[in-house]
């Protein structure tokens, strides 16, 4: 049988990413995406519209979210919801708790960029996110690009916004606990974003894995944009020793501003069961 062609995790412009709700969708069905999920940062605005243009154009549809966590020694870490409730009273009050703290962590940013020369990167930024509650570095990132002090997004982020770098500030995202709770009581299953993207060594990376099992999460993004072949293979291993539903994203954020387009991901590796078995 040939395999779902499932894409569940991308970004629309209610978080960092580029398209709208309906243009993502649109673009998900013209690349041949069979089963979409619509999952911006710790927001759930875009996905009425999603649902609505991809019951129009055909498209299956799962309401989605990634939420940030804190883990660890501040280390953040995001927790895809698949299947939520997007009226689950628990997880929309949880969500604007974390999304609060973002326009004041801009401010510090913005104030840290000054001090190595990026000039209103505060004001810079919130012009691309629109909204100081969602304001994230892709904004930042965006702005320094657009003034010239680095050819793209992905060197900004290596100069000045990855951790350890100027512009770098921690900040205390929802706990693991709460983004379980959260996704469990809006009945959705809760899967490991981008495992691959962590600076975690393999014994740190197995502590959040039995962590995150303790507490309910279900799945692993076996396939994500940012996994490499070897993390595809390693994470695969996870996957059948945890118990875990294997999912396929391709974390979209647009066009030329991602690892690999929506919905051309290669197929999951045999043997794991996909997540999507759960969800449709
Ligand atoms: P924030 O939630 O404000 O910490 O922003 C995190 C977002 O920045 C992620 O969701 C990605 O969209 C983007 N991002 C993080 N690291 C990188 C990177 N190395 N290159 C490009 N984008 C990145
Ligand atoms: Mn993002
Ligand atoms: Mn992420
Ligand atoms: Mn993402």
């Amino acid at each position: 049988m040939k395999p779902l062609n499932a894409d569940l995790h991308c970004h629309s412009t209610v978080s960092d990413g580029l398209l709208s709700p309906a243009e993502v969708m649109r673009r998900a069905k013209s690349n041949g995406v069979e089963l979409m999920a619509l999952t911006d940062h710790d927001e759930l605005g875009g996905l009425a519209e999603a649902r609505a243009t991809a019951d129009e154009i055909g498209l299956r549809f799962v309401d989605g979210v990634e939420i940030s966590i804190s883990w660890g020694d501040d280390q953040t870490v995001h927790i895809v919801g698949l299947g939520v409730d997007p009226a689950n009273a628990e997880l929309v009050e949880g969500l604007h708790q974390v999304r609060s703290g973002r326009d004041a962590r801009a401010a510090r940013m913005a104030a840290e960029l000054d001090r190595v020369g990026i000039h209103g990167a505060y004001e810079g930024a919130l012009r691309h996110a629109g909204n100081p509650a969602l304001v994230s570095r892709s904004h930042f990132a965006r702005y320094i690009v657009e003034r010239g002090h680095a050819k793209d997004v992905k060197s900004v982020f290596d100069h000045w916004l990855a951790k350890g770098k100027p512009g770098y500030v921690g900040h205390a995202w929802a706990t693991l606990e709460d983004s379980l709770r959260w996704i469990d009581g809006a009945g959705g299953i809760a899967v490991i974003a981008h495992p691959g993207r962590y600076r975690l060594s393999k014994a740190e990376l197995r502590e959040l894995f039995g962590a995150f099992k303790d507490r309910g999460g279900r799945g692993i993004e076996v396939l994500s944009g940012s996994n490499k072949d070897d993390e595809v293979r390693e994470f695969s291993r996870i996957a059948r020793e945890f118990g875990f539903l294997a999912s396929r994203g391709s974390d979209f954020h647009g066009p030329g501003e991602s690892w690999i387009d929506l919905g051309k991901l290669p197929d999951l590796p045999e043997g794991l069961i996909p997540v999507w078995s759960q969800l449709v």
